[in-house]
């Protein structure tokens, strides 16, 4: 007969007088009541013994969602190859492009410098080539814009994009891009080309109702940018047929209070294409040390917990909200040698957080990408499964090792989930649920 034990990363917590239990490896949910709970609790603690009828069910159910594994089953090692591969496949190669370091707006808390090159047709001709090339021999090519604000050159987005479709047409490679833009430049003249360059998904960042917004990130030279952003984005989501929208909400101290204002505002918008998620203003620069100090101050201890309460508001409202942290099998996209950042010259970076810092690791030339060796394995170079706490650690399946650039600043780069893993466990459970309820109503209607 097989043995089995528990999982190392089974969570459970009580509502309303049921019990949920979460697996992290598997991201199982089970609700169940709690005299059931109970019998799930003495299995999970003598998984092997002769468990009969009822019991003999609720144990086969455990097996089924990872709450307990066979006893030879290394949890560890299954994660290390599931990162791996996440890490190392090839096959799908995805390019975050810099089509210029300029930006239109003067956020507060920016930490980029808002001035520098845009890339000219003849560099865009370049990595285009590149891009080309790479297309004629990979499954799936992603390009996702960014900046500097993007869309000030929208001219090298219109080149690259074309002609990678053109050869991925040819060649039958999947083709996917999106652009991560303030929104504000994104008027009717440019939304009527995002169908056919295949921009299926924007990001879109809003601080708060317009008073916060308008405050937080103005254009250059003061004036608020919150009417024609919102206008954009409306217009955009009618004239594209599957574009969808991710609203990446930045909370501080002043707006926290008002972010449920901004998701009434955004009851316009059709529900099913956009989703929605929460972040502090982590990138308060340090060069705006007072505004950084009052953010560190206002967010505590579990800061986690205090952002949670907006995912569910906004699941409570029918919104799709995700969280970052579970989108992937590592920490984030830049975790992997098939993600590459190129800047406005062809130069490539870490990562985008990274370009602020002049981290440039490459360059794109007729060759291909040459990398400067040294610093290219010094980035990969940090591995969750070589760190015992991370080993030791129960979110290890969903958070992989944390950041990377803070590691290699020092750092651990833990993620603010883990502050209250059983929380975050919750939250989780809670959003799943109220999708789930939505799409019945939905189907009732
Ligand atoms: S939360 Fe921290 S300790 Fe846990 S896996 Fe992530 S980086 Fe490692
Ligand atoms: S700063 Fe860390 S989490 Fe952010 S993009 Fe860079 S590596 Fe990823």
């Amino acid at each position: 007969m097989n043995k089995y034990k528990k999982s190392k990363y089974n969570v459970s917590f009580e509502e309303d007088n049921k019990v949920i239990f979460v697996n992290y490896l598997t991201r199982a949910i089970a609700t169940v009541d709690k005299e059931k709970a109970e019998m799930i609790k003495e299995i999970l603690r003598e998984p092997n013994r002769e468990w009969k009828e009822e019991y003999k069910k609720l144990k086969d159910d455990l097996i089924y969602g990872g709450y307990l594994v066979n006893k030879y089953f290394d949890e560890l090692q299954h994660l290390k190859m599931l990162n791996y591969i996440s890490r190392y496949d090839t096959s799908s190669p995805v390019f975050t492009i810099l089509s210029t370091l300029q930006c239109n707006f003067d956020c507060v808390y920016c930490y980029e410098s808002k001035e520098g090159p845009s890339m000219t047709q003849e560099t865009a001709q370049e990595i285009s080539d590149y891009l080309c090339e790479i297309a004629t021999k990979k499954r799936k090519i992603s390009i996702g814009w960014f900046g500097g604000e993007p869309l000030v050159n929208f001219d090298v987005i219109k080149l690259i994009n074309r002609n990678v479709i053109e050869t991925c047409d040819k060649y039958h490679t999947d083709f996917v891009s999106s652009i991560s833009t303030n929104g504000y430049l994104l008027d009717e003249d440019k939304a009527k080309y995002f169908d056919e360059l295949d921009i299926k998904n924007v990001q879109i960042t809003f601080d708060g109702p317009p008073q916060y917004h308008n405050k937080y990130r103005p254009l250059k030279g003061g004036k608020g940018t919150f009417e024609t952003i919102y206008n954009n984005t409306k217009r955009l989501l009618e004239m594209t047929k599957e574009t969808h929208i991710s609203l990446r909400v930045n909370v501080g101290v002043e707006n926290y209070d008002k972010i449920p204002e901004l998701l009434e505002m955004f009851d316009d918008f059709p529900k099913e294409r956009i989703r929605i998620y929460f972040r502090w203003i982590f990138q308060a620069s340090e060069d705006n040390r007072e505004f950084y100090a009052k953010l560190h101050e206002f967010k505590g201890l579990n800061s986690f917990k205090k952002i949670s309460k907006f995912y569910i508001e906004a699941a409570k409202k029918g919104f799709k909200v995700f969280f970052p942290i579970l989108t992937q099998n590592r920490y984030c996209e830049y975790d992997s040698v098939s993600s590459t950042v190129i800047g406005p010259k062809g130069e490539i970076y870490p990562c985008t957080v990274a370009i602020a810092k002049g981290a440039v690791f490459g360059k794109v030339t007729k060759n291909g990408i040459e990398y400067e060796k040294e610093k290219y394995l010094y980035w990969h170079k940090p591995d969750a499964f070589e760190d015992e706490e991370c080993k030791n650690c129960k979110i290890l399946p969903i958070c992989m090792g944390g950041c990377r650039n803070a590691r290699l600043q020092g750092s651990k780069g833990c993620p603010e989930e883990k502050r209250d893993v059983e929380h975050f466990a919750k939250v989780w459970y809670f959003t799943k649920t109220l999708e789930n309820k939505c799409k019945i109503c939905e189907v009732e209607k």
